[in-house]
């Protein structure tokens, strides 16, 4: 099948109330129509994720009003988003900071937190009364949507809790035949998930790390912003579920070391008692290690663009190879690196193994 037969067909699948997978620049989405209850009920079925968990809700240009010129203020989304129920009212303090992010950001790996419209139902939210909403950048999931005509809410395509899906494989690893139809585009470019942003507030505040970092959201809004670490993380409904403590988690026990000879030594430690140990490194790190041909281990490459790229498969190749213990040298947390740590902290808490 063509890939314009294929997206045809999936978008008569999310008009019908069935599930489909795509891609988009962070990771694969698991879709369904954003404004059918009885369909998104079937995305936490297939994912065996908790209801008080909400999903971001997708929707791309062509639906919406003309992009405008890049100068007007309000953005003309707001009217569009606004006039088809997705989203509620918003204040023009509100919209002139909110259009600032998205002619800077959108189509992008900006997730907003907005008043939720009549038309969302409560299970998107969570029983919130904000919604999520994105403008994924990649040509698959715009013209999924697009040719849809509806919002895709979705959230990544894989088992609660495991590791992201970065490739149309992964997702089938994960979700198998609980998914009809998945969009192949390769792997996906940026590979970490979007950022979560509540900038309804005149402090904004990251409620998740991702491909947009803290640092370009200041340099947009010409202000400093609040790190969701700092806020009340104990109400019922989580202000954002990527604040699970437990999330982003292979099969094998993930531990991050405080530098590279630390990882050396700790591989050796793990090796002598019988463990099977795989090495996630970055290519300079590699290099340093002299019999690393013999070694388990996979590597992400140099930059923070290629560490977040690569860190879900890679972490994938090594629960493949059956590993009980995967290490890592811990990044530092600027730009990209906070989504990649945050990511690797998550995955690193068990509570179901002794940490050796
Ligand atoms: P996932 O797409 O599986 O990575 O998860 C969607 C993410 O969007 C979750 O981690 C939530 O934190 C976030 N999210 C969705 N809706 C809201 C909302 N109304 N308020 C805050 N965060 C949200
Ligand atoms: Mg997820």
């Amino acid at each position: 099948m063509t890939l314009i037969k294929g997206i045809k067909n999936a978008a008569e699948a999310i008009r019908e109330g069935r599930l489909v997978a795509f891609p988009t620049e962070t990771v694969y989405g698991l879709g369904a129509n954003a404004l059918d209850a009885q369909a998104v009920r079937k995305i936490f079925v297939a994912k065996g994720r908790p209801l008080n968990d909400p999903l971001i809700v997708h929707v791309c240009p062509e639906w919406l009003a003309d992009a405008g010129n890049g100068a007007a203020t309000p953005h003309p989304y707001f009217e569009a988003l606004f006039q088809q129920g997705i989203i509620g009212e918003l204040t023009e303090t509100q919209q002139a900071r909110l259009s600032l992010l998205i002619y800077a950001c959108w189509p992008g790996p900006l997730t907003l937190v907005l008043p939720r419209g009549e038309q969302i139902p409560m299970l998107v939210t969570a029983g919130g009364n904000t919604v999520a909403i994105r403008m994924p950048q990649h040509p698959i999931a715009l013209a999924l949507i697009a040719a849809s005509g509806v919002p895709i809410a979705a959230p990544s395509a894989n088992r609660f809790g495991h590791v992201s899906p970065t490739t149309a494989q992964h997702v089938r690893d994960d979700l198998a035949e609980r998914v009809e139809i998945i969009l192949d585009g390769g792997a996906t470019s940026i590979g970490v998930e979007s950022t979560v942003l509540n900038a309804l507030p005149d402090v904004p505040i990251i409620l998740r790390h991702g491909g947009v970092t803290k640092e370009q959201i200041e340099q947009i809004l010409g202000q400093t912003i609040i790190d969701s670490k700092a806020t009340d993380l104990t109400r019922a409904v989580l202000p954002s579920p990527g604040l699970l403590e437990r999330h982003y988690a292979p099969d094998a026990v993930l531990q991050i070391m405080p530098d590279f000879a630390a990882l050396v030594q700790r591989w050796g430690e793990l090796t002598t008692a019988g463990q099977q140990v795989g090495l996630l490194l970055t290519r300079s790190q590699a290099n340093a290690i002299p019999n690393i041909a013999s070694a388990q281990h996979y590597v992400l490459g140099e930059t923070l663009e290629d560490i977040a790229r690569n860190l879900y498969a890679g972490l994938r190749a090594l629960d493949s190879a059956n590993m009980q213990f995967i290490l890592m040298v811990a990044l530092d947390r600027n730009g990209l690196g906070a989504a990649i740590m945050d990511r690797l902290q998550r995955g690193a808490v068990r509570d179901d193994k002794v940490t050796g």
